[in-house]
């Protein structure tokens, strides 16, 4: 049950903000604004003895609060004119408030100022009080006026209601003040009324009103629908003056204090008629509420909480309270992603709001919020969350949803728990209002808010609200807090049930595209792979489209991230309905590949320039392709082009996911890669360099002793897959559990890497140890030829950080954008995606993949606006084009040119 009682302006706003947040109410709302016909005036300085004034100031302390008599009518007169006119007898608190608000007319003309300061000094000293008095006319205006709320603001405002016999009653207080012989101060322009009526006024349907006779208000079913309506919203009421629908033409209480009876009335007929009908719901109703009632005494904690910080760069403050120990079904979603069940005093309600002044001018009230202190999610169990969701609300009428996490990973056993214990990464969605806004005849969604940020609570604000926890089982809740602290950081011990043992959804997978099989020679007479896909050609024939470039995809360090049979959604199947060809390259990093020592610069000097070599072999040497890049793989193709091994004019862009020319690794990476943990693994390992992951797999002592040590290594988050823990304990990790669902999980431990190469280590550890790429020697010997970079360009980082950071593609764009200004140069930095995840995570395809084709659509644009000026038929003739060649062409001419002029001077003097 809702009753509404706050008076014509309190209850319309209400209503209106109710509206906007999705209320169906009738679009009668705020009409029939009525002033009673009113009309307020103030006679100051007469000379008769008016007696006007109730209690002076020094007289009220003597008279109790209840006792003390309020604005009173002193005497009424009904004028055949066709109102009634008033005197009005005030306490003397009260008469300056109205003189206020009425002096914008007086008596005599230009004076009315100095009278009205004379009188209020004259009052002020408690002289001439008895010669004022309030007059007020009354009777029946147009009630045609119209409350409105203004969308920014969400304040109210109104247009008056029209009073044709306004000039009479001005005639009348001015003959008045004549005879009384005092200044006439009132509102010239238009009435002044204390008799407000109307707003949510009653009728017979919602085409006409807001509220049927007995106070309920009218659901239109579609908001502002115009289509008449009689049902209403149950257990909703107006009791107050804003349901009377015109001018009564009397002082107005006794007939809003008779009204609002008449709705109580009505009000309990209802609740009786529910009762009857529905005797189950009710009682188990009571029950509920009881059994609620006596939970909540028993288990209850009540915290409150500050934390301040920035979501999107704006200051934000979050005033939480939270109940403990209350929540039923905390409901987070997620469904099968969640196990290890939090205690439940652990789990709570939430309340409060949150203040971001810069997007809502009011403050942001928690209408529905939980928290689970210990949540863990299953991808994950050794990482502990705290989880919060927050519904907001705004007096504006907009809302919100806000999710926040402090991330609990036990890394370096706890070195960053007072961090990560204080810290709340947020992230905050408007919920988009139930009508679309439109514009120019376009529909346009509403704008769409989604930030992050991250909330902080000061060691003070932690204290605070430990001193001030409520509730009898607070050293309970304080003991399983702790215990669960402990055994994350501590114990590191898993929750919940295992990665591997979670089964996705059964989907229907569909069938992967066949691929053809491509066996390469290299240069150096290794054989390495290739596989390509061939999109349905009625793709790009549909559209009427020219065929788009093929895409040469090159993996990363050993994984698999393109071509991910178990997921349904991964880059190979995007680009081929895409109408893309796709080439995959199986390089001598391939897990599968026999190859025991190699660097990275062998695959940029010999595996990519074979793979490109086979594919214009297929194609044509003018072939154009798109390249696509993770990781090492990035390296190596920035060694080719950089390193002169390939022309950038086999390619009509490039993109790469945490790579560049530039790679910038996390500090605690780095420092693995200061340490000599590289050339002792080399020496455990000996001759034979390539580690069997396969927990099943027979090996060797050496490999299994450097499993073991990798397992032990540090890292962000931890789950219970041995092949995992060995991996990141190479690597460190390389996506965010929670980012990559379980048969991913699966596939990349149990499936596609049997084997993984370290030869290509030493290496890497020297180009992750200068930051930017160089030789297997060390040498900076790439950097130096921007000229070769020729090419459109796009560097994605994740922005969660991991591994890799985004200076990495931040450094690469800077690069290019200086010297290839001529291209198009992107670079996206995705929040919330680590390292592997931008490509085989289970949003990349919402997230990443859009990028990509983005950018190859927009390449291969720019490729024909050029008319094919940048490409060139054959592998090595860019090379003899170069800058020098060039620059002496035109020398020569303009040398011919300047000697021809000096030519023609001599003969002309
Ligand atoms: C100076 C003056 C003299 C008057 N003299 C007379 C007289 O002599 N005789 C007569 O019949 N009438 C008189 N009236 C008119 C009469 O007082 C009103 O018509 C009547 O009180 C209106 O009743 P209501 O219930 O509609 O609203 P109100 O009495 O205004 O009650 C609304 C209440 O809701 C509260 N409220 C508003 N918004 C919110 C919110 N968002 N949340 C919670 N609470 C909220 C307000 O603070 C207020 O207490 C006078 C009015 C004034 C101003
Ligand atoms: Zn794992």
């Amino acid at each position: 049950m809702r009753f509404f009682a706050a008076g014509v302006f309190g209850t319309t706003k209400i209503l209106f903000q109710s509206q906007r947040r999705g209320l169906r109410a009738s679009e009668k709302l705020g009409c029939g604004f009525s002033g009673n016909g009113n009309n307020v005036a103030y006679v100051a300085g007469s000379r008769a003895p008016l007696n006007a004034y109730g209690l002076r100031k020094n007289q009220l302390p003597n008279i109790s609060l209840q006792d003390r008599p309020g604005p009173a009518i002193s005497s009424s007169y009904t004028s055949s004119l066709g109102f009634t006119v008033q005197t009005g007898v005030l306490p003397t608190a009260y008469s300056y408030l109205i003189f206020k608000g009425i002096v914008s007319y007086g008596w005599p003309p230009g004076y009315w100022l100095l009278h009205g300061l004379i009188d209020k000094v004259n009052h002020l000293i408690s002289l001439k009080a008895n010669q004022a008095v309030i007059l007020n006319t009354m009777g029946f205006d147009l009630s045609n006026g119209k409350i409105t709320l203004d969308e920014k603001t969400g304040e109210i405002s109104f247009t008056p209601p029209e009073d044709p016999l306004l000039s009479r009653k001005i005639q009348t207080f001015q003959r008045l003040a004549e005879r009384l012989g005092g200044v006439l101060f009132m509102s010239r322009f238009r009435s002044t009324s204390v008799h407000l009526l109307g707003g949510c006024i009653a009728a017979v349907d919602s085409s006409s009103g807001v509220c049927n006779p007995s106070g309920q208000v009218f659901d239109t079913k579609i908001p502002g629908d115009k289509i008449s309506s009689t049902e209403t919203h149950p257990g909703l009421y107006v009791c107050d003056g804003s349901l009377v629908p015109c001018s009564v033409g009397i002082n107005p209480s006794l007939t809003i204090a008779i009204i609002a009876e008449h709705v109580s009335r009505s009000l309990v007929r209802e609740t009786l008629q529910y009762k009857a009908e529905n005797p189950r719901i009710e009682s188990s109703f009571f029950e509920k509420s009881a059994k609620k009632a006596v939970n909540f005494g028993k288990v209850s904690v009540g915290i409150s909480e500050t934390m301040t910080g920035f979501v999107g760069g704006m200051k934000c403050i979050a005033h939480l309270k939270m109940e403990m120990g209350v929540a039923e079904d905390m409901g987070f979603g997620g469904g099968e992603r969640k196990c290890g069940e939090t205690h439940s005093l652990l789990k709570g309600k939430v309340g409060g709001y949150i203040v971001i002044r810069a997007l809502e001018r009011e403050n942001l009230y928690i209408l529905d919020g939980k928290v689970d202190m210990c949540s863990v999610d299953c991808r994950s169990p050794y990482t502990q969350y705290m989880h919060y969701n927050l519904l907001l609300v705004s007096a504006s009428g907009s809302r919100y949803i806000l999710e926040g996490k402090k991330i609990m990973n036990p890394y370096l056993l706890g070195l960053y728990a007072w961090k990560e214990l204080t810290n709340l990464h947020i992230t905050l969605q408007k919920i988009a209002q139930n009508e679309p806004k439109f514009r120019n005849g376009n529909n346009f969604e509403n704008e769409k808010v989604e930030l992050s940020g991250e909330l902080h609570v000061s060691a003070l604000e932690l204290l605070k609200s430990l001193v001030t926890m409520k509730g009898n089982q607070r050293g309970r809740f304080i003991f399983l807090l702790l215990r669960s602290i402990c055994r994350t950081y501590i114990l590191q011990r898993p929750r919940g049930c295992l990665m591997e043992h979670i089964q996705s959804p059964n989907v229907k997978q569909k069938p992967y595209p066949p691929s053809l099989h491509h066996d390469v020679i290299t240069e150096d007479r290794v054989t390495i792979s290739c596989r390509q896909w061939r999109p349905d050609e009625n793709i790009w024939r549909w559209d009427g489209e020219r065929k788009p470039y093929p895409v040469l995809l090159i993996n990363g360090h050993s994984t698999e991230s393109f071509w991910l049979p178990t997921e349904q959604r991964d880059l190979v199947r995007t680009l081929l309905e895409n109408g893309h060809e796709t080439w995959l390259l199986q390089t001598r990093l391939h897990p599968l590949h026999p190859s025991n020592n190699f660097t990275i610069e062998d695959i940029a000097k010999y595996d990519i320039p074979a793979a490109i070599d086979k594919i214009c072999e297929i194609h044509g040497q003018a072939q154009k392709l798109h390249a696509i890049a993770h990781c090492v793989g990035g390296l190596a193709l920035h060694m080719s082009l950089l390193g002169g091994h390939v022309s950038a004019a086999h390619f009509a862009s490039l993109s790469c996911t945490n790579t560049s020319m530039f790679f910038k690794i996390i500090t605690s990476s780095l420092v693995k890669m200061w340490l000599p943990l590289i050339p002792m693994s080399m020496a455990i390992l000996g001759s034979y360099r390539t580690i069997s992951m396969f927990e099943t797999s027979k090996q060797g002592w050496r490999h299994s002793l450097l499993k073991s040590i990798a397992c032990m290594v540090p890292r962000y988050e931890r789950c219970n897959s041995n092949e995992c823990s060995a991996f990141s304990g190479f690597f460190g990790n390389t996506y965010w559990h929670e980012n990559i669902t379980p048969t991913m999980h699966h596939f990349l431990n149990k499936e596609s890497l049997p084997r993984l190469p370290m030869a290509a280590f030493p290496h890497l550890r020297k180009i992750c140890i200068n930051g930017f790429i160089v030789n297997s020697k060390g040498q900076n010997v790439y950097l130096a030829h921007p000229e070769r970079m020729g090419l459109h360009t796009l560097y994605i980082s994740g922005g969660r950080t991991l591994l890799v950071t985004p200076e990495t593609s931040n450094l690469a764009n800077k690069y290019m954008r200086l010297h290839q200004p001529g291209f198009v140069h992107k670079r996206v930095v995705v929040e919330g995606f680590g390292h592997s995840d931008l490509l085989i995570g289970e949003e990349s395809y919402k997230r990443v993949f859009p990028h990509f084709l983005s950018h190859l659509k927009t390449a291969e644009g720019e490729e024909g606006k050029d008319g094919g000026v940048r490409s060139i038929g054959k592998i090595g003739s860019w090379e003899c084009l170069g800058a020098r060649d060039l620059g002496f062409e035109v020398r020569v001419i303009c040398g011919v040119l300047f000697l021809f002029v000096l030519l023609c001077y001599f003969l002309c003097c």
